[in-house]
């Protein structure tokens, strides 16, 4: 349960750099983590002014708890998973994704590439805490190396999954916009190769993030948006910091949200594979479930957390997964979201479809969705979630999903009422075939937190 962890989030430890995380707590955690890996670690950074301190911290933890470091560089943190998965033991990944500038954190993943599960975070914490990691004898410290051919590999082993040819007949027009992140050192150059027409937007890696925030909201991609407008361009990408998050912008400007594209690479992945298990998690829209049975699909749902979705599309054998926020998975590549092959996997869906952006995520199901939050504190939220669904299995029908926090599950719609595990809030989406529904459903699953909280 994320309430007994002491440092751990819904993915690693995400703290203000060098206040929190400074080198010495860096470098322990690391070494707690190394104790239990014992093997060959590699480790990479997002491009965090940070990031190069806490990469050193961790190598001398890692080193001094008698495992090997293999040294990947700044590069996306996709590119870590997929060369611990194929070559090493484990892997640290130095990243806030997207959080501001003055942030920065450590990702920890098994050996398949995948975020470690809560038992290992648990344990590592004890190791932290109340006893201490492995200290190896002066004739066991690990060694160092390094990788140079990664990143390269990387991308050709992405670019392996598509339709190289039909993309560059498409010759299609692309801006980019990594916003100065971990994206620099490999989405330029994955778009090259598919000998698209590119533009580049803060695409100079600065830990500064002087083009703009690195969370690809809306918000943040004014400079993209009006660049996709101005130069009559098919389409427009961004990444978040550590380049494992894709956006989209279509050919008129128009923002287009994860869900869209999440299912819009949903119903090519089945039709390639003639059908196969997708994963998701509760939170996603009924659109992912619609395509599913339309080409011969099924839907799995975990509770919310990218490497949930990562573990079981492992154990179910799945083809392909994802998350309403446009973190897609693919799972015979990278065991985690991954940002280069969703934009060639756009990029070719684009090509072969011969559509423009805007008139493939017309096609899909459209529903309406809304979200809200309410303040509630850490110790109330059991008893406020108990008493949510005693009453609705009281007072209505509907059916109930509690796979995380409660999903209630009406006839034209849905609405999830979750508590946060990393702030004292519940969080409520809805979704339905109106917006007006939508927005009715999230102010009820709001009034139900408000009638229990004290
Ligand atoms: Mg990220």
């Amino acid at each position: 349960m994320a309430s007994e962890k002491r440092l751990f989030g819904t993915f690693g430890v995400r703290r203000t750099a060098n206040d929190v995380l400074t080198p010495e707590f860096a470098s322990r955690l690391a070494a707690c983590y190394g104790t239990l890996i014992q093997g060959k670690v590699a480790i990479g950074g997002d491009t965090r002014t940070t990031s190069p301190m806490l990469m050193n911290a961790i190598t001398s933890g890692l080193l001094s708890s008698g495992c090997d470091v293999v040294n990947l560089g700044i590069l996306p943190t996709p590119a870590v998973q997929y060369a611990v998965r194929n070559y090493y033991d484990g892997g640290i990944i130095v990243t806030a994704s997207h959080n501001p500038p003055k942030y920065n954190g450590l990702k920890f993943v098994d050996e398949f590439g995948i975020g470690i599960p809560d038992d290992m975070e648990i344990k590592i914490e004890e190791m932290y805490f109340d006893k201490d990691p492995k200290r190896a004898n002066w004739d066991e410290i690990g060694e160092i190396f390094n990788n140079d051919t990664i990143i390269e590999e990387y991308i050709d082993e992405a670019l392996k999954s598509v339709d190289t040819k039909a993309i560059e007949e498409a010759n299609l027009n692309v801006i980019l916009d990594c916003g100065n992140g971990a994206g620099c050192y490999t989405a330029p150059y994955l778009i090259q190769k598919l000998k698209c027409n590119l533009t580049t937007l803060n695409c100079q890696a600065d830990g500064f993030f002087p083009g703009r925030e690195p969370e690809p909201i809306e918000e943040n991609l004014g400079e993209l948006i009006a660049t996709v407008k101005e130069l009559n361009a098919d389409i427009g990408l961004a990444h978040d910091g550590d380049a494992d998050r894709t956006i989209c912008i279509d050919e008129k400007g128009n923002f287009v949200l994860g869900d869209k594209t999440f299912a819009l690479v949903e119903k090519q992945m089945l039709k390639e594979n003639g059908g196969g298990i997708i994963v998701t998690t509760v939170a996603t829209s009924q659109a992912i479930y619609d395509i599913a049975s339309e080409h011969n699909g099924e839907v799995i749902a975990t509770a919310v957390g990218d490497l949930l979705v990562a573990r079981e599309l492992k154990e179910s054998n799945g083809i392909f997964g994802g998350e309403e926020n446009g973190g897609l998975i693919f799972p015979d590549f990278v065991y985690g979201r991954d940002a280069a092959l969703t934009v060639a996997k756009i990029l070719e869906i684009i090509a072969k479809e011969k559509k423009s952006l805007s008139e493939l995520v017309e096609e899909l199901p459209v529903y309406y969705s809304n979200k809200m939050k309410i303040e509630c504190p850490d110790n109330e939220k059991k008893e406020v979630m108990e008493n949510i669904v005693r009453e609705v299995q009281e007072t209505t029908d509907f059916k109930l999903d509690t796979t995380d926090g409660v999903k209630i599950l009406k006839d034209d719609g849905w609405v999830i009422i979750r508590p946060s595990g990393t702030e004292p809030i519940f969080r409520c989406f809805s979704e339905s075939d109106t917006q007006e529904k939508a927005n009715e459903m999230t102010e009820w699953g709001i009034s139900l937190v408000e009638k229990f909280k004290k």
